[in-house]
């Protein structure tokens, strides 16, 4: 069934970063397009009770800002950051790029680029948006959503061509699907919790360490992490167990929280005057992974962002993802000529797979921020990378490049850990290599591998 684009109406549920985004494209392609939000109009309201939290942006977010046409408005609120500097327990710092010569991942508000997003999509006649509107799940037998006006109380349902959920990792429209018969659903928590905490701007209105780096302090099973924020201000992460003997169960009080932080980031403590009064004003969060299958319901329902494939921030993908799946979905719009039917049975035959994939690496670097970063072995593996790529720059990408600066699929890049990991042992067996990492015995070892692949 192909409906004329003219003609064809297109509900979004939840206009958060991927609903907000996906209504720009469609409007652009000159679907109507009404946005139902749970929150008040945030461009009023304010974001999060106003403080400032950021998000790493990469290649696979700017593929479908650029799609939308709109990169120039956003690149102009990013800050690049080129590589991550890594805070030592003695407040050494040591600086390690993230991939070549001018490439970055940036650091843009959550809050400004979702107010960014909803004022650009707003500016096409064609968009509108119902905000203080809470979905209570879908009608299924009809196909049509349900709502509830925040302020009144009034319940209503929606009907529409399409219905894309976009209400993020605890999505009303995927709890309907849950209850159908086999609809898969897996939610896993972390033994870990995030706290956000800020480094305000020096008196002169500068930020008080360098802007062009992802900040961080591994410390083996925990991290602290800071991305910087164009009012001169650092956003900072506490990732931490929720129990245990380092854990937010043991920062009770001014003094413990003081103590941990005098032991393992002495040096942020004079970066951190509000230390105290942020820790125990801002809320502890979990961070969760959540699987599913179908993400589509009939025809006409389909879920993308986190309400299908929310994932924990360690590689900086999340929202990245969320992005990736417009872009696909707008290829494939191109691809089957509007044909919405042929479009969802694609997406779902080939994006779970990738959706999976950046779930299971998102866990696993998890372990290499907080632990791997700080070991020797291990920044030598990533100089020797770096040689190998700029030496053969076709045969040979980091699996973090492959993440971050390309549009590989995701699982091509997971399939590639292992392979890679072998190599590493290889290249780390050869003698002296810490001196000889750009010597012929690396190149005959890395000529081996590829052999054999
Ligand atoms: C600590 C942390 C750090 C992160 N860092 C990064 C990073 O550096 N890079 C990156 O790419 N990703 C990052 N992410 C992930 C990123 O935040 C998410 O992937 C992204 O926000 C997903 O966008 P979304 O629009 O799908 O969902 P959301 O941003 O959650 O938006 C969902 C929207 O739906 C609305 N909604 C929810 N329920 C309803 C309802 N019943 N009715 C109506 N509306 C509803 C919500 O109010 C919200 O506006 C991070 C996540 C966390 C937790």
């Amino acid at each position: 069934m192909k409906l004329d684009t003219k003609r064809k109406k297109v509900a979004i549920v939840g206009a958060g970063l991927v609903g907000a985004l996906w209504s720009v494209i469609l409007a652009k392609r000159g679907y109507i397009v009404d946005v139902y939000e749970r929150r008040p109009d945030f461009r009023q309201a304010g974001y999060i009770g106003g403080r400032s939290i950021n998000l790493a942006l990469s290649e696979r977010g700017w593929k479908a800002i650029e799609i939308a046409g709109i990169r120039e408005k956003i690149e102009a609120v990013a800050i690049p950051m080129p590589g991550r500097m890594m805070h030592g327990l003695d407040g050494s710092l040591t600086f390690q790029p993230y991939g070549e010569k001018g490439q970055a991942i940036n650091s843009v508000s959550r809050g400004g680029l979702n107010v960014e997003l909803v004022n650009i999509a707003d500016g096409h006649e064609q968009v509108h948006f119902h905000f203080n509107q809470i979905c209570r799940g879908l009608d299924l037998e009809t196909s049509a959503v349900r709502f509830e006006d925040g302020e009144t109380g009034h319940r209503y349902t929606v009907e529409a061509d399409l219905i894309f959920g976009t209400d993020g990792a605890f999505s009303a429209v995927r709890n309907t699907l849950q209850k159908l018969p086999r609809f898969n659903y897996s939610q896993h928590y972390i033994e870990h919790g995030y706290k956000e905490l800020t480094i305000p701007p020096r008196e002169d209105g500068s930020h008080r360490m360098d802007t062009h780096a992802l900040h961080i302090w591994p410390r083996g099973h925990f991290m602290l992490i800071a991305l910087p924020n164009l009012d001169g201000s650092f956003t900072c992460t506490l990732f931490l167990p929720f129990e245990g003997e380092e854990s937010f169960k043991n920062l009770q009080t001014e003094q413990q929280v003081l103590a941990f932080f005098k032991k393992y980031f002495p040096d942020t403590l004079p970066l951190m005057p509000t230390l105290v009064e942020d820790f125990f004003d801002n809320p502890t969060a979990a961070l969760v992974t959540v699987r599913c299958s179908p993400w589509n319901y009939g025809e006409k329902v389909l879920l993308i962002g986190d309400a299908c494939h929310a994932i924990v921030p360690f590689f900086g993908q999340g929202m990245n993802a969320g992005f990736e799946d417009c872009t696909i979905l707008d290829g494939l719009m191109d691809k089957y000529d509007e044909d919405w039917p042929a479009i969802i049975e694609e997406f779902n035959a080939s994006r779970i797979e990738d959706a999976n994939a950046i779930a299971d690496l998102a866990l696993a670097n998890f372990v290499e921020m907080r632990d791997k970063v700080a070991d020797p072995r291990f920044l030598l593996w990533k100089k020797i990378e770096k040689h190998l790529h700029e030496r053969f720059p076709d045969e040979f990408q980091s699996v973090y490049s492959m993440v971050s600066f390309s549009h590989v699929p995701y699982s091509q890049a997971l399939a590639e850990v292992s392979a890679h990991e072998e190599l590493f042992e290889r290249m780390l067996a050869i003698p002296k290599v810490d001196e000889n990492w750009k010597g012929p015995e690396v190149e005959a070892v890395f000529k081996k591998w590829l052999g054999e692949r």
